[in-house]
């Protein structure tokens, strides 16, 4: 493999192909099998009708995050941001993405010249909008654990 090239400008757009006519391709694909709920550094959510008040066990800090025509979801923060914060709006933008969009899949993978998939490489349960910085540190790791891993001659028909 050529070191010379830079995994971290990989991205969805422009796959890095090789001299072998094999290339490395990244997407980000909705990763269906966690939720919020899964994680606590998220703090809790909680569904309710539009007539209904604070969930009794959440407290001055938690706020309405958001509401469509039958619901509306009330967002308890966790005990260590509280509201004036700096992290406080940050975090909030976060599950407000995480609520809208749900969790996200990195996915880097090796195919060859017949379009065939031989490896793939991926990080699950991400939130669906890091900053470009994280993302391509995220894909150069990826990309770079795959391309160790596979052998040259591999194509997808084994
Ligand atoms: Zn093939």
């Amino acid at each position: 493999m050529d070191k010379k090239i830079e995994f971290s400008e990989l991205t969805e757009d422009d796959p890095i192909i090789f001299e072998d006519g094999r290339s490395l391709t990244f997407e980000i694909v909705p990763d269906e099998g966690v939720s919020i709920d899964d994680y606590d550094c998220y703090g809790r959510i909680v569904r309710t009708g539009h007539d209904a008040s604070r969930p009794k066990d959440f407290d001055g800090n938690a706020e309405i995050i958001d509401r469509n025509r039958w619901e509306v979801a009330w967002w308890q923060p966790p005990n260590d941001i509280k509201r004036g914060d700096a992290n406080f709006s940050r975090l909030r933008s976060i599950v407000e993405d995480i609520l809208g969009y749900g969790f996200v899949g990195y996915v880097v993978s090796l195919k060859c010249p017949h379009g065939g998939v031989i490896d793939q490489e991926g990080l699950w349960a991400m939130e669906p909008f890091l900053s470009h910085e994280l993302e391509s540190e995220i894909v150069a790791e990826l990309a770079s654990v795959l391309m160790d891993r596979v052998s040259k001659e591999e194509c997808c028909h084994g």
